[in-house]
């Protein structure tokens, strides 16, 4: 027998940089021409996103001689589709747009994540730039490479690991984020203070109101301390093998709930209902004390986030079918992340389907 070795021990640096800051959007096109990453530039963007920053981006590059395009899909969780990927990419292709392109990802998550799959296979693996325009992707989706669409049979299952080469945070874009969209960010925000950080729990209690009337100066903090939280965690841990699960505070439950409702409710809403019962678990199990899960919910609830299943009349035993469709499920036991303190999450595999339903039916 004839044995040929295919020696591919390699080694990486997928390393890049999240800018923040007030006006950064308006050097963007110059900043690449000055250091290009690329010879041409897709600019990838939903319907609304298009209208309010797309186009000046494209006469941005237009100004600076460079060449780029813009690709426009309409707007909505239902364009996270193998069928919105496909018309971007033949687009792409019609326009001859080679190996040398990198892709500009200006949008929320969904433009985010399906810009970034179009990115991870297009030519087999093109660079491209996160420019997150909303709260939620500026904290979250924008950070750690997670790329997918969704399918009709669960959300993200079809996607790739693909690491942008850069992450740019203008702050001035919040300036024209809805209120309910600023809300569902704080949702993921509020995660993470409570996954990692008491002290940006404790500054996220004080500065509420100023952060619910979008001030500029405070949001950049806490985006910054945010997203240092999510890249330390994807550093550690890239492919989610241990650590980068306690990211998944809030949602086991909170997919579940998103997923039997149809996804008519919004993902901070859905998370925040599962914050606080894996809140509720973890003190249950005597981990948390049960001043700090009113403390939690407190918080939650002063956003205008729901902390409670009752109002969308969901019976507990819809939400426990969807956990247990859960593929992480083991013999009855699942990883749930629960927490010690404010600021200290941790993945417990002592979790009973139980103890769940105890929870969700008290
Ligand atoms: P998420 O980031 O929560 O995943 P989406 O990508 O679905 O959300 O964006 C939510 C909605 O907000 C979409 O309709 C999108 O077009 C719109 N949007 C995104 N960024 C902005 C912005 N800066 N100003 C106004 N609307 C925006
Ligand atoms: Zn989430």
């Amino acid at each position: 027998m004839g044995i040929c070795r295919v020696d591919l021990k390699k080694e990486v640096n997928d390393s890049y940089d999240i800018l923040i800051d007030e006006s950064l959007f308006g050097d963007l096109a110059a900043g690449l021409k000055n250091k290009p990453i690329a010879n041409a530039y897709a600019i990838i963007v939903d319907s609304n996103v298009g209208k309010l920053y797309g186009k000046n981006l494209l006469k941005d590059f237009e100004d600076n001689n460079t060449h780029a395009h813009l690709i426009t899909f309409k707007a909505g969780e239902k364009s996270k589709s193998r069928q919105t990927k496909e018309k971007i990419e033949n687009e792409m292709l019609r326009l001859a747009l080679g190996r040398d392109t990198c892709i500009i990802a200006l949008g929320g998550g969904v433009v985010g994540d399906l810009a970034g799959f179009v990115a991870a296979t297009y030519m087999r693996g093109i660079p491209y730039i996160q420019v997150p325009t909303t709260l939620l992707a500026m904290v979250d989706s924008s950070i750690g490479g997670k790329v997918a669409v969704d399918t009709p049979h669960a959300k993200n299952s079809i996607g790739a690991f693909h690491q942008p080469k850069k992450v740019i945070i203008d702050l001035n874009f919040l300036k024209t984020l809805p209120k309910n969209e600023l809300i569902n960010g704080l949702a993921e925000l509020i995660k993470h203070a409570l996954i990692k950080d008491v002290n940006l729990f404790h500054f996220l209690e004080k500065n509420i109101n100023k952060i619910l009337k979008y001030d500029l100066d405070i949001l950049k903090k806490i985006i910054k301390r945010s997203c240092e939280i999510k890249a330390g965690i994807v550093a550690e841990d890239e492919k989610e093998k241990g650590m980068r699960m306690i990211l998944n505070y809030g949602h086991t439950i909170g997919h579940s709930i998103e997923s039997a409702l149809g996804y008519k409710i919004s993902h901070g809403n859905a998370i925040a209902i599962g914050m606080s019962y894996a809140a509720k678990l973890s003190a249950k199990l005597g981990f948390l004390h049960e001043g700090s899960v009113i403390r939690q919910n407190n918080l939650l609830e002063y956003v205008g986030l729901p902390h409670r299943l009752s109002h969308h009349k969901l019976k507990p035993k819809k939400i426990l079918e969807r956990i247990q469709y859960d593929k992480k499920m083991i013999n009855d036991r699942l990883n749930f992340i629960l927490l010690n303190s404010i600021g200290d999450a941790f993945i417990s595999d002592k979790v009973a389907l139980e103890d769940i339903k105890n929870i969700l039916e008290e």
